[in-house]
């Protein structure tokens, strides 16, 4: 079993406009779903995690937090279109040169995700209490580490497909609803350097991130997108070649 690397420099990042206007959000999330999720990584064990949000300057994701983050875990919904069009390139710009990316539930539909994608990431939906079972469809994944066969949650939105999404590199988890649709709801990337995973569930008006399995996920997750890379990406004009190359006519 991989121990997770506990000191791995961890920002949650919400929209946190939801817990502020809708008391039916507030009371499951009264200090905002970034705090829980927070809190949620700080109880793996991670020592690292600071919270940002969109209303904070430069939405709380200025240079020096980037600079100091390995993970950056993202949930939004109703103002992605607040996300300045600088941020968004910036934190694409990030992801490519090997920060990690966790992006949450209605985060499919946020400029950063979508960037990624390069598709619509357009889905099907329906808040009607459906309950969902996220099923574990690659036990061997580092994602699904201590998860069981599959996550039950009483009462959750639906998500169904298709999922406008490329195919993902790897999928972790499959759902299955009471309504009868199904849906992709961990499926990782790599973009770049950057690793990246899609985590379905999370609608606000559930208390989906207190579960304890969710917060395992998400942990779990967090410690796989670290960045690994060994070296710096290097593009460019090479006129000095690594060995001797014969003599040729011009
Ligand atoms: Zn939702």
């Amino acid at each position: 079993m991989t121990q997770p690397q506990r000191d791995l420099r961890l920002t949650v990042w919400n929209e946190y406009r939801h817990e502020k206007e809708n008391p039916k959000v507030s009371a499951v999330y009264p200090q905002g779903i970034h705090q829980v999720i927070a809190d949620g990584l700080r109880a793996h064990g991670f020592t690292g995690v600071q919270t940002a949000t969109l209303d904070e300057p430069q939405h709380g994701l200025t240079d020096e937090v980037l600079d100091n983050t390995d993970v950056l875990v993202w949930w939004g919904h109703k103002a992605h279109a607040d996300v300045s069009d600088e941020v968004a390139a910036k934190v694409v710009t990030r992801v490519l040169g090997g920060m990690g990316l966790i992006v949450l539930h209605s985060g499919h539909f946020s400029k950063v995700f979508k960037l990624l994608m390069g598709t619509g990431c357009d889905l099907k939906w329906r808040e009607g209490n459906d309950k969902e079972r996220l099923w574990v469809v690659n036990p061997a994944h580092p994602i699904a580490q201590d998860v069981g066969e599959y996550i039950e949650l009483e009462a959750e939105e639906m998500y169904g497909e298709h999922f406008d999404i490329p195919a993902p590199d790897e999928l972790v988890f499959v759902s299955w609803f009471s309504g009868g649709e199904v849906f992709r709801s961990g499926c990782t990337f790599t973009r770049g350097s950057g690793k990246i995973f899609y985590f379905r569930p999370g609608h606000e008006t559930y208390p989906t991130y207190h579960h304890p399995a969710i917060q395992q996920v998400i942990a779990n997750a967090a410690h796989w997108a670290r960045p690994t890379a060994s070296a710096p990406r290097s593009f460019g004009h090479r006129p000095i070649p690594l060995e001797q190359l014969p003599e040729t006519q011009s």
